[in-house]
């Protein structure tokens, strides 16, 4: 632990931002949150907007260190589980009010943006889906699905006009415009959201790792290596970077890595002439790409997956390679950066937010969908805290069940290994049917 952000672009472009000090001496306070990532930070501001304010939040780093100030930026509703997952475990009407959950979260997030005047844009209307399956009436049917069941507003989009206006990619069949969403800058959400819960009164600690924590009925402990904090409530939201503070939260999750490059700015011609639109962009396979133009023409490319948390040694030259697959015209443009996140996942792949007994909270598992869904867990924990609301009863379904260990990260790899191999097929098919039709 380096109590300071890594190089990368975020950090780079980030507002102003002093580092906070460390704890130190005993402490006692009314909740104390571990983990200064947005599913921390938004439980924080949630206490406080709820007039709780008597709250410490300890970061082993900085804010936003963790996936959260370094992710893709994409802000959209729904779960990492997707639907039909969520329809065969809990039932439609219960899938409703979830996905009405992050919807609410998504416009909450947008709200705060304007209201707390957080310099995170711009901020694109709508996330681009383009889609490597020649199936449009499978993609219009989805579409007209989430209009019906759930009240989403998405446009298809026919492969023609997704070119000539969006994405001019020989990978693409068609796409679909998923509007409501939104992309930002995440470092520099989580540092708005930091900075309005101290300005009404949360304390945040950075540099200070939570090492033991110890819970009783009603009252609980906190110790860092310089301090300690006694709290009647205890929240943890340390995300997939530490697995051993509550070993029944540890358990429950697999850390996952995720991988993002940006690039060197691009020719106006050749970007205007590829990547054509402002929005955030994201296919449709299991290992998805997920991209979008920055500000000054570079390309933030993210994309892959793996248990195997250690970074690749050619992480550059295999998320490059990614990118000319989709756009071989971009050959002569050079990598700037180059980073990994962690995430966590559960075995349904859902949030897991809930009391796992009397004062003591979690948050985790949000995966590679936690930027309007750190929000939701993060209402459902202060209002359940503050008082009067059980909206975190909804997530009591999914509970702890154990991760497997090791064997479930072996799972998970030989699970990656077997959809992206049927989406290669599928996918190869579909360009050589399509090669074939006059
Ligand atoms: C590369 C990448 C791209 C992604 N792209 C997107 C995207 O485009 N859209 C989207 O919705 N989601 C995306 N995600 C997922 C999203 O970033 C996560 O789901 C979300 O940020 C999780 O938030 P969190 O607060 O749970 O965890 P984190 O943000 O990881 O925060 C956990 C924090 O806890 C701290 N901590 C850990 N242990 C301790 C301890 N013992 N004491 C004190 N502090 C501790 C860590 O330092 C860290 O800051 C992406 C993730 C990655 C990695």
């Amino acid at each position: 632990m380096s109590g300071d952000y890594l190089d990368i672009h975020y950090a780079r472009t980030r507002t102003p931002d002093a580092p906070r000090r460390r704890l130190e001496g005993h402490h006692k306070t009314q909740v104390c949150i571990i983990g200064g990532g947005l599913a921390g930070l938004t439980t924080a501001l949630g206490l406080a907007e709820r007039g709780v304010t008597d709250v410490i939040l300890l970061e082993a780093e900085r804010v936003g260190w963790g996936a959260s100030g370094r992710n893709g930026g994409f802000v959209s509703p729904h779960y990492a589980a997707g639907t039909d997952n969520l329809i065969a475990k809990v039932g439609l009407d219960h899938t409703r009010d979830l996905i009405k959950l992050s919807r609410q979260a998504v416009d909450l997030v947008k709200e705060r943006i304007g209201r707390y005047a957080i310099d995170c844009g711009p901020n694109p209307e709508g996330n681009l889906e383009a889609s490597w399956f020649n199936d449009p009436d499978g993609l219009k049917r989805a579409i007209e699905f989430e209009a019906e069941e759930f009240g989403e507003h998405m446009d298809f989009i026919p492969r023609e006009r997704l070119r000539d206006e969006y994405v001019a990619s020989d990978m693409y069949f068609d796409g679909a415009m998923h509007h409501g969403c939104f992309w930002f800058h995440p470092l520099n959400y989580c540092l708005g959201i930091a900075r309005k819960a101290e300005g009404v009164g949360v304390r945040i600690y950075e540099d200070s790792v939570a090492l033991s924590l110890v819970s009783e009925d009603g009252s609980g402990t906190v110790t860092t290596d310089r301090g300690m904090v006694e709290a009647d409530e205890i929240v943890v939201t340390t995300g997939a970077y530490d697995q051993t503070l509550v070993p029944e939260l540890g358990g429950a999750f697999q850390p996952v890595a995720t991988y993002i490059i940006v690039t060197e700015p691009v020719d106006e011609a050749l970007i205007s002439s590829t990547i054509k639109c402002h929005q955030a962009v994201a296919d449709d396979r299991f290992s998805l790409d997920y991209y979008r133009r920055l500000e000054d023409n570079r390309i933030l490319w993210g994309g892959r997956g793996s248990t195997r948390t250690t970074e690749p040694y050619n992480l550059r030259a295999l998320m490059q390679g990614d990118m000319l697959k989709v756009y071989p015209e971009l050959a002569e443009v050079g990598v700037d950066m180059a980073w990994g996140g962690l995430m966590s996942y559960a075995v349904h792949h859902m949030i897991q937010t809930g009391r796992l007994r009397q004062g003591l909270w979690y948050a985790q598992g949000f995966g590679g969908q936690g930027m309007a869904q750190t929000t939701v867990a993060g209402e459902a924990l202060a209002g359940a805290i503050a008082g009067g609301d059980d909206t975190i009863d909804l997530f009591a379904p999914f509970g702890l069940p154990w991760a497997g260990g090791p064997i479930g990260k072996a799972y998970g790899e030989i699970f990656r290994v077997f959809v992206r191999t049927r989406d290669r097929i599928a996918t190869a098919r579909d360009r050589r049917i399509a090669k074939a039709r006059p």
